[in-house]
């Protein structure tokens, strides 16, 4: 459509054009923070723009804070560890609507409120774009896990056009699909745990369709793996178990996330009321001896040398202190450090160090620690530089 303010008289032709004007404002102004942020990106985005050749598009208001770019950080280096993928560019959209472009403006009046995020699929020309909109902490993790998901999906469809009727295929009942695929209908649904959990699913969300049941699925095989052990291992549910081997297979989610669930129970039932069952943390060292390697070896060894300190502590243990320090130092050398696990291997090293009565060392861990937040990467060089050896 064409704007002409011919004819028009002074005071409605001033009156459009400051309709235009506030209309096309927000957009002036998120181009301005653009060209901006592009001439002069802020440390953290230039070098989270440099590990993943990723553009970062969004308001430095929105992005530079509360360690946001910290936080996508962390999900890509995971989500890349089990499958790469590649995207156009990743957009945070601000929650407040002055902030957006064009098009973030018109997703925020035509998106229903339970979306935290979306992602624009590939064309001919371009790869998928990611729009994530402004949340809280939390929530923007399992937001981000969920739109790779979505991008990671289209490229296997890409490999094997079978894929989408083989998730579906877990999905019937009496022949009839679980899926509403409309989101009103989705709305009104009054479903219990138990019955979200006998049918498949790990969320109401994922009800709508088989994409979103993918994408819930997997994002949350990352981040509440609890979720899966009851299901799988307690109750034999056959959705479950064959959703998890699909993903498996496809690399959805990691290869070995059906045994790191069994060997995390192993791992709570070693610990009863903070006592621990010497017979049932053998069986844990066993198994998660075949894990290492794998995208959980970081959580792993911390938990292995919590298990190992608690043997140094007992008479003709098999285990010294020294084995726990080794085992906590080779989580800090894990391929894939996951935040939780590379901070608490710190802080059970500074703990180690204390016991020993090595105050100077345990206090390096100390500083180690306080300074891992400003690098997403880990601080072995930093620990290397204060004369620890790691290896
Ligand atoms: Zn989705």
């Amino acid at each position: 459509m064409r704007v002409t303010f011919k004819g028009l008289k002074s005071r409605p032709r001033l009156f459009y054009y400051g309709l235009v004007s506030l209309l096309l404002s927000p957009t002036c102004a998120y181009t301005a923070d653009k060209i901006y942020n592009s001439s002069f990106p802020s440390r953290e985005r230039k070098e989270f723009v440099e590990q993943f050749k990723i553009p970062l598009e969004g308001y430095r208001s929105d992005i530079e804070k509360e360690n946001r770019i910290g936080l996508l950080t962390q999900v890509l280096l995971r989500e890349k560890f089990t499958r790469d993928f590649d995207l156009e560019k990743i957009v945070v959209l601000s929650d407040n609507i002055l902030k957006r472009d064009f098009g973030g403006q018109r997703y925020y009046f035509n998106s229903s409120s339970t979306e935290a995020a979306h992602t624009i699929p590939r064309d001919e020309k371009h790869k998928d774009i990611l729009r994530l909109e402004e949340s809280k902490p939390d929530f923007f993790i399992l937001a981000v896990h969920h739109e790779i998901k979505h991008t990671k999906t289209f490229d296997v469809l890409e490999e094997d056009p079978n894929f989408e009727a083989k998730w579906k295929a877990n999905a019937t009942e009496n022949g009839k699909t679980l899926y509403l695929e409309d989101i009103s209908v989705l709305k009104a649904i009054k479903i219990t745990q138990k019955e979200l959990e006998q049918q498949g699913f790990v969320s109401v969300y994922s009800k709508l369709n088989w994409m979103e049941d993918l994408a819930e699925f997997c994002a949350n095989a990352e981040l509440n793996p609890d979720k899966f052990y009851s299901p799988m291992y307690e109750h034999n549910n056959q959705r479950f178990i064959n959703k998890v081997n699909l993903a498996q297979e496809k690399r959805l989610i990691p290869q070995e996330f059906s045994q790191y669930l069994l060997v995390r129970n192993l791992y709570r039932q070693s610990f009863v009321n903070e006592k621990m069952n010497p017979a049932r943390a053998r069986e844990f060292l066993a198994e998660s001896e075949k894990l290492l390697g794998s995208i959980y070896e970081c959580e792993l060894r911390e938990r292995r040398g919590m298990i190992m300190t608690f043997f140094s502590q007992t008479q003709d243990s098999e285990f010294t202190l020294e084995d726990a320090i080794k085992e906590h130092k080779k989580g800090l050398l894990a391929d894939y450090k996951d935040v939780p696990s590379y901070t608490l291997n710190l802080i059970s090293l500074q703990g180690c160090y204390v016991f020993l009565r090595d105050y100077k060392t345990a206090e390096i861990y100390g500083e180690a620690k306080k300074e891992y937040p400003r690098n997403s990467n880990g601080v072995n060089d930093f620990l290397k530089e204060r004369g620890i050896k790691i290896k």
